[in-house]
């Protein structure tokens, strides 16, 4: 038998119009951390975020979380709140700089970090001496976080928030686009990301004098001489001026990759909810979410189960939600702030193929192997 076509769950979708932005480095022959490509790149999201902000391209959204929290001041020993469900890339740098992460569960509406727990979290730390340095926030898949809630919260215990914009490029929160509502927003453009370099990050700072030290720190610290001088460690984190160029193509049609992601979710929903089965995260009024990945809620860990692995012989990649962090062996001796949603949506809750260029007939085909699955 010949294999079906593989579904991915959220493959490249490049748009042509990245070719001629490579070519240009390479006949240029700025094919290096610097260039046109990288300062356009940054211009060009600049203007997206159309907010007097300032954006360095790195090479993954993983530095652009490391260099925040280091201007922040994040290190040895402190602590630092983090939204537990989330990838462990909003985590992990916290762990590079010898600081200690504390998790905070989710809230139902938005799936995101809880006001809540997040203020009991806060309170407890001060009772015990040790005010946190920062907050980690996530617009997981793409659905912003309660954005008014948060900022309000830090802003009265006056700690400062890294707003983890990784898988929310293109979703709005208040008619405004996500990434630009806090100290520092962070960007990704992975391979599996709403648009992508290959491998790709951006980090948004508010003064110009913060671009100029993540810059510094991002191209190995080294001090104004005709040597190489540092005072400094530094880190090799830039964009190169290569996978800039595929960026300015790719941001072209951000639009365009947003109204697919959402059209895949209407059809999901509409095609699936007669089963009766499935719930699927709602939208708030207020916000407009790129709807990165799809996903849908089971009655229980077996169905979700039974699905996946129908998906799966049927050569259709699709993924159990994200493993609440609090739930990791490798931090199981955080201390953690739980009320059960992200668990909850961790054992019932499925990713399914989501990608811009997922055709009808794919999706047809996805539908109708659930369809199957669940009778
Ligand atoms: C992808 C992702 C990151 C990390 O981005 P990379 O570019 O892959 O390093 C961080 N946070 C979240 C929520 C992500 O999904």
């Amino acid at each position: 038998m010949v294999a079906k076509k593989k579904i991915f769950l959220s493959p490249p979708h490049l748009s042509g119009l990245e070719q001629e932005f490579i070519n240009d480095a390479f006949i240029n022959n700025w094919v290096a951390p610097a260039g046109n490509n990288i300062d356009t790149f940054e211009e060009d999201l600049q203007a997206y975020l159309n907010k007097h902000v300032y954006v360095v391209a790195l090479n993954s959204g993983t530095s652009a979380i490391h260099l925040a929290l280091k201007e922040l001041g994040v290190s040895e020993d402190d602590e630092v709140l983090c939204q537990s469900f989330t990838f462990s890339a909003s985590v992990n740098p916290v762990v590079y700089l010898g600081a200690k992460p504390i998790f905070i569960d989710s809230e139902p509406d938005t799936w995101n970090i809880c006001p809540e727990l997040l203020e009991k979290a806060i309170k407890h730390r001060i009772e015990n001496y040790r005010k946190p340095k920062a907050i980690i926030a996530v617009h997981l898949y793409g659905m912003p976080y309660k954005v008014d809630e948060i900022n309000k919260i830090a802003k009265f215990y006056d700690i400062p928030v890294i707003e983890d914009a990784a898988e929310a490029l293109g979703s709005y929160y208040k008619g405004k686009p996500c990434g630009g509502f806090t100290e520092m927003g962070v960007y990704s453009f992975n391979g599996n990301k709403i648009i992508t370099t290959s491998a790709g990050g951006a980090l948004i700072v508010s003064t110009e004098r913060q671009k100029d030290r993540i810059i510094f720190l991002s191209n190995q610290a080294k001090d104004e001489a005709v040597h190489y001088e540092h005072t400094e460690i530094g880190y090799n984190y830039r964009m190169s001026n290569v996978l800039a160029g595929i960026g300015r193509g790719q941001l072209k049609v951000l639009q365009e990759r947003v109204e697919s992601r959402r059209k895949h979710y209407d059809f999901y929903k509409e095609n699936l909810k007669i089963l009766g089965e499935f719930a699927f995260l709602k939208e708030p009024s207020y916000c407009k979410s790129n709807r990165w990945l799809t996903c849908m809620i089971t009655k229980s860990f077996q169905m979700r189960e039974h699905i996946r692995k129908a998906l799966a012989d049927e050569n259709i990649e699709s993924r159990p939600l994200w493993k609440p962090m609090h739930m990791q062996p490798v931090f199981k001796h955080a201390l953690s702030f739980t009320n059960g949603v992200s668990e909850n949506l961790f054992e019932k809750g499925l990713c399914l193929p989501s990608g811009s260029n997922l055709s009808s007939d794919d999706l047809e085909r996805i539908v109708l192997t659930i369809s199957k699955a669940v009778k």
